[in-house]
């Protein structure tokens, strides 16, 4: 089912395009299945699920951080996560930057963006990522590459376009200022539900859950 899924998805989208899963609440055997099938980037939402499945995972891939990332559990995200996608503060990047620097490594991150829905509360606010960006753009340890938003997760996929188009002018915004070793290359947008209308919106990371791991009508 998760191969058929997975094949699938790969027709439907341009090969520019990264799917990342989103694993929260599957099990080891749905990911290795998920992995059978090509995928190689995986998202957790959760340090603690991290914490308990990777090391049971064999294979090579690439794993991120696409939940909300308390400060404290940090240094442990650190030592999971090849990258964090849901960097939504000049205090968590501030503690990314001291924890990374300990372990002596560079750190990949993405702005995650409140793009604007009402009880979504994760992310920045449009108006501060600029801001967030430049401070971002001082760290040693951190490396901004790219743009994230939710938007809608569930509804009429077409009502989630409006939410891309404010993350994606954010997206250029940061681009247009041509901060000092910034370079974006990743805007993530689009979960199963509206995947399309977010790649049609700019989006060339897509993540997606339900589409990977359950029945499909
Ligand atoms: C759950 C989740 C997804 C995937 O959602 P689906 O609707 O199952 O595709 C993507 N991104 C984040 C941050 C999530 O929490």
């Amino acid at each position: 089912m998760i191969a058929q899924n997975v094949e699938k998805i790969f027709k439907q989208i341009p090969s520019h395009v990264t799917v990342v899963a989103a694993v929260k609440t599957r099990s080891v055997e749905m990911v290795n299945e998920a992995y059978q099938a090509g995928i190689t980037h995986f998202g957790h939402n959760y340090v603690q699920e991290a914490a308990s499945m990777l090391p049971q995972i064999t294979f090579n891939a690439t794993w991120h951080m696409i939940g909300h990332l308390q400060r404290n559990k940090t240094k442990q995200a650190l030592q999971l996560f090849d990258q964090i996608d849901s960097l939504d503060s000049i205090r968590l990047a501030a503690e990314i930057e001291k924890q990374a620097a300990q372990l002596g490594r560079t750190v990949p991150v993405l702005i995650e963006v409140n793009s604007g829905e009402e009880d979504d509360k994760t992310g920045i606010e449009p108006e501060n990522a600029l801001e967030l960006a430049q401070f971002i753009s001082t760290l040693a340890h951190l490396k901004l590459v790219g743009v994230m938003t939710m938007g809608p997760r569930f509804g009429d996929p077409e009502s989630s376009r409006e939410y891309f188009k404010k993350t994606r002018v954010v997206y250029e915004q940061i681009e247009k200022n041509s901060l000092p070793q910034v370079s974006l290359q990743y805007l993530s947008m689009g979960m199963s539900n509206d995947y399309l209308v977010a790649i049609e919106e700019g989006a060339n990371v897509v993540r997606l859950g339900t589409a990977i791991f359950e029945e499909q009508k």
